[in-house]
């Protein structure tokens, strides 16, 4: 009877030592999104669920207006190219002395989005350097003429 005691009380130490390593070991796993669909772990890399073909909704990034004439506005970059300009017939147009005909352009490139000086007389300025070309990261401020622009993606 004693001994039978003492087996029992090491097979649920053992039980319990592996139910504790298994949990560390879920622990430490990096979190990995679950496929909306079909509930499946989908890898960080995957741009789709492998299993049923699931595409997890993204944000569209989009360009916020703080400074100039359309201070409080946002503009959703869902065309290729977006273009802002003084004149009709560019994606955005900005009444302002200080903004070209055509000013800037920017364009989609793959999953980033890449902004062009198109020939403006005084330029683009991006986090305070005129730039000619410069491809896009969050955060990334555009001053355009009087206009300030914040290019968000999330
Ligand atoms: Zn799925």
């Amino acid at each position: 009877m004693k001994a039978a005691a003492i087996v029992a009380l090491i097979v649920v130490s053992l039980l319990l030592i592996v139910a504790v390593a298994v949990l560390i070991a879920r622990a430490r796993q990096p979190l990995r999104a679950a496929c909306g669909a079909c509930g499946r772990a989908m890898m960080p890399d995957w741009t789709k669920c492998l299993f049923c073909g699931w595409e997890p909704v993204r944000p569209v990034p989009r360009l916020e207006f703080m400074v100039g004439p359309l201070a409080g506005q946002t503009v959703p970059l869902r065309d290729e190219v977006t273009t802002i300009g003084s004149v009709a017939g560019n994606t955005v147009v900005l009444s302002d002395p200080a903004v070209s005909r055509k000013h800037i352009g920017i364009r989609r490139v793959g999953e980033r989005y890449e902004l062009a000086d198109l020939g403006s007389t005084n330029g683009v300025y991006v986090n305070g350097h005129r730039m000619a070309k410069k491809l896009l990261d969050p955060g990334d401020i555009m001053r355009v003429g009087n206009t300030e622009i914040v290019f968000r993606v999330e």
